[in-house]
C-alpha cells in the first residue's frame, strides 16, 4: 500500500466555508483546441467548493483510503523540522500545488527512496529538480490546461487593471477620497497599444485571444510558430527573438515554463530594451525575472507598472521586495486556483492516481518526466535540469511569523 504526502495552502484564516457565493459552475465539455476535461471514473467532491486547502484534501481521502493507502495532507513544507521533510522517507508519491509549493529539490528527492509520482495539482513543475527527477527514476505528471484559461483571464484583468490604474483608483474610495486627477494621471486606454506575450501556448495564445477584441496590435515570441492560419485570424507578429519584441511594446507578459532555459529571463539588460513605461505581467513564474531588477526598474520609472502573481519562492517571505515596489499589482499566488479551476484540477488528480493505481498509462499530455526523461508535455516545453536553487528561502515566511 502506498503512502501520498499531499501538501496543501492553509484554510481560511476565519476557518473552512460552510457556505460559497455562488451554486453552481458553468458546465465545460472540452478545453480550446479539443482536450477533454478530466475523466476520473469517479470524484468524492462537490465541484466549486473549496478543495487546494488542508481541509479540502482535493477530495481525495476517501479514495484512498478505500483502497487501503494512506493519505497525510500537510501545508507544513518548508524547513528541515517540517512534516513534508519528515514524512519523505517513505511516501510513494507526492503531490502538491504550484500555489503553495512543496519543493522537491535533490536533496528531498534522496531523502525519498520510495518516492515513485511527484504530482502537480495545477500546472508547471518547476518546482521538482527534474533533473533529479529524471536521474532517480521518479514520474512527473502535471494536469495540463486544467487552469490555463482562468490565468489568461487573470493575464488580462491584470493588464487593464495596470494600464487603467484600478488598484489605486479603488484604494482612494477606500480611503474615503474622490481624488480623480490623482487616480487619472497614470491612466490609459488599451486600445491601440502593442501587447506581446513571451510564448504563445495554452495560455499565451488565450491571451492574445482576449485581448484581441480591445483593438490591441499583438505579437508573441515562441520557439515554436504557431500556425499561419491562427497568426492571420488574430493578425499576429511573430519575433524571432524575446529581445526583438519587447522593444515594440507597451505591454509584455510572460507565459513560458520556468526552466533552466527561462530562468532569469528578464533582467537589467532585457528591461533596458523595453520601451519607456512598459507594463509587465508574469503569472508564469516569479524565477522569470530577476527579483531585484524588476524593482529598481519601477523607481526607475523605466516600468510603469508589473503585476503578477508568481513570485520566487513561495510563500513570499515578509520582507520580498515586491510586496513593497512602486506601481505593483501583485496578488498571492492565486490566478490558477479559482474553484472553477480546483474542480478541474482536483478530479485531474484523481484521474492520474487512478491511472497510477490501474496500471493503466497516465494520459500523454499530463507527463513531464517519465522513465528517466522528459516526456509528454513535458518534452515540448521544457528543458532539463533544475531551476529550484534559493527555495529553501520560502521557510523564512513562516519563521517571520
Ligand atoms: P503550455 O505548455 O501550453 O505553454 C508553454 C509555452 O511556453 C509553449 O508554447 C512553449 O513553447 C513555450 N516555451 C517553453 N520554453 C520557452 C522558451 N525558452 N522561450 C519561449 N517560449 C517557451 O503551458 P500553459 O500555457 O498552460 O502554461 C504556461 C506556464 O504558465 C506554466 O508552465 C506555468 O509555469 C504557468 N502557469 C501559472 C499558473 C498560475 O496559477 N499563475 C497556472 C498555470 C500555469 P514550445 O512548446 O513551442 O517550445
Amino acid at each position: 500500500m502506498a503512502k501520498v504526502v499531499c501538501v496543501l495552502y492553509d484554510d481560511p484564516i476565519d476557518g473552512f466555508p460552510q457556505s460559497y457565493a455562488r451554486d453552481d459552475l458553468p458546465k465545460i465539455d472540452r478545453y480550446p483546441g479539443g482536450q477533454t476535461l478530466p475523466t476520473p471514473k469517479a470524484i468524492d467532491f462537490q465541484p466549486g467548493t473549496l478543495l487546494g486547502s488542508v481541509s479540502g484534501e482535493l477530495g481525495l481521502r476517501k479514495y484512498l483510503e478505500s483502497l487501503g493507502h494512506t493519505l497525510v495532507v500537510t501545508s507544513d513544507k518548508d524547513g528541515a523540522d517540517s512534516v513534508l521533510e519528515r514524512e519523505l522517507h517513505d511516501a510513494e508519491i507526492v503531490i502538491s500545488q504550484p500555489f503553495w509549493p512543496a519543493y522537491l529539490t535533490a536533496e528531498r528527492i534522496a531523502k525519498a527512496p520510495k518516492l515513485k509520482l511527484a504530482l502537480t495539482a495545477g500546472i508547471g513543475s518547476d518546482h521538482v529538480d527534474l533533473q533529479a527527477a529524471i536521474d532517480s527514476g521518479v514520474t512527473v505528471a502535471e494536469v495540463t490546461y486544467c487552469n490555463s484559461i482562468s490565468v489568461a483571464e487573470h493575464v488580462v484583468m491584470m493588464i487593464l487593471g495596470l494600464v487603467r490604474n484600478y488598484i489605486p483608483s479603488h484604494q482612494w474610495v477606500v480611503k474615503g477620497g474622490w481624488n480623480i486627477a490623482d487616480c487619472v494621471t497614470r491612466s490609459y486606454d488599451v486600445e491601440g497599444m502593442h501587447v506581446g506575450t513571451v510564448a504563445a501556448g495554452r495560455i499565451g495564445l488565450a491571451v492574445l485571444r482576449r485581448l484581441k477584441p480591445f483593438d490591441m496590435h499583438l505579437h508573441y515570441y515562441d520557439r515554436h510558430r504557431l500556425p499561419a492560419e491562427i497568426e492571420r485570424e488574430l493578425n499576429l507578429h511573430w519575433h524571432p527573438t524575446v529581445e526583438d519584441m519587447v522593444k515594440v511594446c507597451d505591454v509584455v507578459t510572460l507565459n513560458c515554463p520556468l526552466h533552466p532555459e527561462t530562468e532569469h529571463m528578464i533582467n537589467e539588460p532585457m528591461l533596458k530594451l523595453f520601451k519607456r513605461g512598459a507594463y509587465l505581467v508574469n503569472t508564469a513564474r516569479g524565477k522569470l525575472c530577476d527579483r531585484d531588477a524588476i524593482a529598481r526598474a519601477l523607481e526607475a520609472g523605466q516600468l510603469a507598472g508589473y503585476a503578477g502573481d508568481v513570485w520566487f519562492p513561495q510563500p513570499a517571505p515578509k520582507d520580498h521586495p515586491w510586496r513593497a515596489m512602486p506601481h505593483h499589482g501583485m496578488t498571492p499566488h492565486i490566478s490558477g486556483t479559482s474553484l472553477s479551476a480546483q474542480t478541474r484540477y482536483a478530479a485531474g488528480v484523481r484521474e492520474i492516481l487512478e491511472c497510477w493505481f490501474e496500471k493503466r498509462p497516465i494520459r500523454d499530455e499530463y507527463l513531464i518526466v517519465d522513465g528517466g526523461r522528459l516526456a509528454g508535455a513535458g518534452a515540448h516545453s521544457y528543458s532539463a535540469g533544475n531551476a529550484t536553487g534559493g527555495s529553501e528561502e520560502a521557510a523564512k515566511f513562516r519563521k517571520a511569523g
